[in-house]
């Protein structure tokens, strides 16, 4: 296989091309690295098509089957993890570690949500009658993925929804498709034809997607805006929907903790992946007994990370992905200067070629600046200053937002109970993004509907359907 070139579809288990390309370009050097396929409506309806004529075949295996149909993915990703890596870090950007860290980990995934099993829940047992509930597959899946991790969130998807018996079609961002290509076209020879669909476009390809009769269910990771106009076109047929949306994480950090000692972990929480990570903590709460220490400890940490092209082994932190959003974080900086607030580092954006944004921290900025509402997507963390747990639970729910947030501190029983008041879908006391197979993901308010991984996952590619036999011969 090469990963150089040679960026095709996958449809009914063969390569497609098409006439029309879209540019794919490396964001640490904008250079066009490659053209992706831009499927057309004819060319959806082919893949639509495709995974509707696999259906009844695939639905119809035993789900050890499917199982280790999983473990086979695993298999081969494990197998092209390498070159996969090093495609992922031109297209996307991200450092070594960090596409090492993608990689590894949808690999475990692959393997865990192979355990996964679909329950069969008994109501009733007597002598007069069964009642059973099951979980039957919908039918055909869109899966849409966004731009900041594009391998680990398309199997995010892919995994559930095949082990569930539907068959798939799955749009990667455009601006990140070719690991998505790439992977489709690595398990041709490992899935039945037609049951796993990889077709590439922009976003006008989403739309269709989310507009098509012949669809069942779409599974979206994107932004809250995009989730909002799925949630519309995909009512047409009544599709079911999962949307995993933005965020506005805080992370609260009470005063009994070791500033020294917290600094690195608290950077990552916040930079990780250049922060363009859904549930990086973008609100950084700080006990005012701790703030300063803090805050100095924080600097200096982050002085001594550098911001390079992802391919160069001592990069910590990639570009930002796109021109879009690196326009979108300059926008953002250009606000928080004009408004006055202060930088402990960065806030500026040197000129070249690259969409690289050095690490900015804006000190203390007002709850209502825009620095502290938005969802920045970019590396710009506000420090926030409190001294009372009432009033920073408040600030910390305040937001459109409830994806993830985390409490640090050495009083595990005051950290939980702050935890339970966190109007999220995940919170971590004293690490963060420890993610399991085995646990919900899910988003809160605008963050999103529904859930992804554990089972209650994979009941979201399902419907649920009662047998009620009564125990007397008709
Ligand atoms: P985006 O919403 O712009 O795009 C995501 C995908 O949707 C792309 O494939 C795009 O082509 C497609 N799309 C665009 N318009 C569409 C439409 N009208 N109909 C159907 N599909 C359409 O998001 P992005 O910029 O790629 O990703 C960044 C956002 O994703 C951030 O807000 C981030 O927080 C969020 N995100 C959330 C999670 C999560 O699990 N909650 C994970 C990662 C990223």
């Amino acid at each position: 296989m090469n990963f150089d070139r040679d960026y095709t579809m996958t449809i009914g288990g063969r390569a497609v091309s098409t006439a029309e390309t879209e540019p794919v370009v490396n964001p640490a050097t904008e250079e066009v690295i490659a053209y992706a396929p831009a499927a057309n409506r004819a060319v959806l309806d082919e893949a639509v098509a495709a995974a509707r004529e696999a259906f009844p075949a695939w639905s119809a295996r035993p789900i050890a089957e499917r199982q280790s149909f999983l473990r086979a993915i695993g298999e081969r990703l494990k197998l092209h993890k390498k070159d996969l890596m090093r495609l992922l870090t031109l297209e996307q950007g991200k450092p070594r570690a960090g596409a090492d860290w993608e990689l590894t980990g949808t690999i475990i995934w692959c393997h865990e949500t192979a355990t996964h099993d679909l329950p069969v829940h008994v109501v009733e047992d007597s002598v007069d009658r069964l009642v059973e509930t099951r979980h039957v597959p919908i039918g055909v899946v869109g899966a849409i993925t966004p731009w900041n991790y594009p391998v680990l969130l398309a199997l995010w998807k892919i995994l559930p929804a095949l082990l569930a018996g539907n068959t798939m079609v799955v749009k990667p961002s455009p601006y990140t498709p070719l690991t998505t290509l790439k992977i489709g076209e690595m398990l041709r020879d490992i899935l039945p034809a037609g049951v796993l669909n990889i077709v590439s476009g922009g976003d006008k390809l989403g739309k269709w997607i989310t507009e098509h009769a012949g669809i069942g269910k779409i599974s979206f990771t994107g932004s809250t805006q995009t989730g909002k106009r799925i949630m519309e076109s995909a009512s047409g047929n009544l599709k079911r929907i999962t949307l995993e949306l933005g965020g506005n994480d805080a992370a609260i950090v009470m005063p009994d903790v070791d500033p020294k000692a917290m600094a690195r972990e608290l950077f990552w929480a916040a930079f990780q992946n250049s922060a363009q990570l859904c549930v990086a903590t973008k609100r950084l709460y700080i006990h005012a007994d701790v703030y300063d220490e803090l805050a100095a400890e924080l600097v200096e940490f982050a002085k001594t990370m550098k911001v390079g092209d992802g391919a160069q082994h001592d990069t910590d932190l990639g570009p930002i992905q796109n021109r879009m959003q690196f326009e979108k974080v300059k926008d953002l900086l250009a606000d928080a200067r004009n408004c006055g607030h202060k930088f402990l580092l960065g806030g500026d954006v040197p000129e070249g070629k690259g969409y690289f944004v050095p690490v900015a921290i804006v000190d203390n900025p007002p709850e209502d600046s825009r620095v502290v509402v938005e969802e920045a997507f970019g590396p710009v963390l506000p420090l926030l200053k409190f001294d009372d747990v009432d009033d920073v639970v408040a600030r910390a729910n305040n937001s459109i937002f409830g994806l993830g947030g985390s409490v640090w501190s050495s009083n595990l029983d005051a950290a939980r109970k702050i935890a339970e008041r966190l109007e999220c879908g995940t919170v971590w006391i004293n690490e963060i993004h420890a993610f399991s197979p085995h646990a919900t993901f899910a988003g809160h308010k605008q963050s999103g509907i529904g859930v992804e991984n554990a089972v209650q996952g994979l009941l979201e590619f399902t419907n649920a359907q009662t047998i009620v036999t009564k125990r007397v011969p008709a």
